[in-house]
This record gives structure tokens, sequence and C-alpha cells, in this order.
């Protein structure tokens, strides 16, 4: 079969941290070509807007999206109506209705669209799914505390209205929460701070449950200097179960169960490279609506002013 031929839209740090070296790994996936206004690759042929490689690139059959949720609708719906393979960086969009269209006109262009959430991939993700199959999950306390300074620098869209602030990591806590728990799940409370200068939260608490009233609890913060925290702590009837480093280790039974270096996004090229084989789309956004429902249920509350540079 021939290599899938994949445009990169958009090339900031996701893009340079992780989609060229997972291309570059991964079998059967080839990068051919650059979309940026700003930057670009040695050696890849580059153009400055998708528009622009779409008329006047070299040929591709895929495109993965790597630009800010706020501008991906359009950039999906444009790649799908010139008939490429779409694979969305996480969360899918600025809006939870905006996919469907994308949904619907992928299917009619037989065409795949893949709706990412690497926090899925990595290493103790689908173990701590199999874990929990055999147990009675009690009550479940996610703690996602980042230092956005640290890990998005200058990266104002993140506070812009759509941006979704604090729920931009805080998003891959819920996207490993509705894997690993197959009920479906929703949103009770949520408390969200505004920055009396920005559009979006910097920090959350939220509660949640599921149909047999489980009790979920989840404290997102994106000013969290000194150690890190991308946890989610379970007790269940087996012993308490723990799911840290955003996924990569999972700990049950006083033992360590997996300890796995990173390969969220080698992950996302093998299953993107096998959906388009067929042009089966893999659309899930569970994650997205209980982000929308916090903002829906969301009491606000205004904190002071944040900056760049403390
Ligand atoms: P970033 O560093 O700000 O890069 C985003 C890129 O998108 C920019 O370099 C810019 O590319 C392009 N862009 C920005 N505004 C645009 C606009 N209005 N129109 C068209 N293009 C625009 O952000 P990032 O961290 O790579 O994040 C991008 C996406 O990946 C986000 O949805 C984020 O949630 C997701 N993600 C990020 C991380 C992470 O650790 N950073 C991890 C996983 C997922 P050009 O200047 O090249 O045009």
């Amino acid at each position: 079969m021939s290599p899938l031929r994949v445009a990169i839209v958009g090339f900031g740090k996701i893009a340079r941290d992780q989609h060229v070296p997972a291309i570059a790994t991964t079998e059967g996936v080839e990068l051919v070509a650059i979309a940026s206004r700003n930057a670009s690759l040695p050696g890849v042929p580059h153009a400055a807007t998708l528009d622009e490689l779409l008329h006047d690139g070299p040929e591709i059959d895929a495109v993965a999206l790597c630009t800010p949720p706020q501008v991906r609708h359009a950039q999906a719906a444009m790649a799908l109506a010139a008939g490429k393979h779409v694979m969305l960086e996480k969360p899918p969009g600025a809006t939870v209705a905006e996919i469907t269209p994308l949904v619907t006109a992928a299917r009619a262009a037989q065409r795949t669209l893949f709706a990412t959430w690497h926090s899925r991939f990595a290493s103790a993700v689908d173990p701590a799914r199999q874990l929990l199959a055999g147990r009675k999950v009690i009550s479940v306390k996610i703690t996602w505390k980042e230092d956005v300074r640290v890990w998005h620098p200058g990266q104002a869209w993140i506070f812009e209205a759509g941006g979704l602030g604090v729920f931009d990591p805080g998003i891959n806590a819920l996207s490993i929460l509705t894997r690993i728990l197959p009920q479906p799940l929703f949103v009770t409370s949520a408390d969200l701070a505004f920055p009396a200068n920005r559009d979006a939260p910097i920090a959350a608490n939220l509660a949640l449950s599921d149909a047999e009233g489980l009790k979920i609890t989840a404290e997102l913060d994106f000013l969290q200097t000194g150690p890190q925290s991308w946890d989610i702590d379970l007790d269940t009837n087996g012993g308490p179960v723990t799911l840290s480093m955003g996924g990569a280790r999972l700990r049950a039974g006083g033992a360590q169960l997996v300890d796995a270096a990173d390969a969220e996004y080698a992950g996302l090229y093998r299953r993107f490279r096998e959906l388009t084989a067929t042009g089966e789309s893999d659309v899930d956004l569970a994650p997205m609506q209980l982000v929308a429902d916090a903002f829906l249920l969301g009491r606000r509350r205004t904190v002071e002013p944040f900056e760049d540079v403390p």
C-alpha cells in the first residue's frame, strides 16, 4: 500500500514536538508539506495557507490540523471538500455542534475524519480500562494542574473565547475518564475562575456523576508551579487505582503495573493510517460535551488578571 501523504497545517508547538517525530517513525505515513503563515521545515514543501497548499502544493492525501480550535472547522471543511482525509488535534473544534457537519461531509466524500484524543493513546489508559472493567468504582478524583507559562508560552489563543483556557489540558483528563469508564457521565456542578483580562478560565473545579450517583471531582489549575499533576485517582472495590503522568503510569494493589514512555502520537498516526485505509471516521464528542456543559452550568468567578510574564 502506498504511504499516506500528510500535510501539517499550523506549525506551532504540537506540530514540532509531536507530529513531525511521530510521522517520521510511523510506517506508511509520510510528511509531504507544511502550511504555515510563519514557519517552515527545511526540505519540506511549504505553503502559507491551507487554501494555497490545496491549489498549488504537492499532491497530498490528508491534513493534520494543528491550529487552535477556533479556526479548525473552516480548515477541516475546506480539506474535506478537496477530498482529503482530516486529522483534528484536540479539542475537535471551538463548539460541539460544528463537528456534526464535518462528520456528514466526511461520510459523503468517503474520507476519514479523525477527532484525536491523544491522551487516550497513553500507555496505561487501555490497561486501566481493562482493570476497571472487573471492578466497581466508588469515587474518582482528577487532579490536573500545570503551569501555563511553561507549557503554553505566548499562546494568546488559549485565553481567547473558544480557546478553552484551563480546559485545554483539562479536556485530556476528561478524554481519559470517558475512555476508562464506559458509562455515560455528566457534569453536576462547575466553578470557573476567569482572569479579569481574559475570556477563558484559568482554573476550574468540577463535580461529575453517572446514572448510579458515582462521585467524580476534577480540580483543574493553570497556575501550578513546582511539581505538575496529571493524575486520576480511583477508589474501587478492589482497592485504589491511580493513573498518573497523563495516563503513562498505572498503579494498583501497591504495584506499578504500567510505566511506559510517551507513545501517544505514534498511536494516533497508526490509527489514522488504519482509518484512512477504509475511509472510516472516528469522532467521539463526549469529552467536548462535558467541557461545554461545564461552561453551561458553571458559576463564574473573576480572579486577578493573567499576564504571560508574572
Ligand atoms: P501553538 O504553538 O500556538 O501553534 C498553533 C499554530 O496554529 C501556530 O503556530 C499558527 O501556525 C497556527 N495558528 C494560530 N492562530 C491561527 C489562526 N488564527 N489562523 C490560522 N492558523 C493559526 O499551539 P499548539 O500548542 O501547537 O496547539 C495547537 C493545538 O494542539 C491546540 O488545539 C492544542 O490543544 C493541541 N495540543 C497542544 C499540545 C501542547 O502541548 N502544546 C498538546 C496536545 C495538543 P502558523 O504561524 O504556523 O500559521
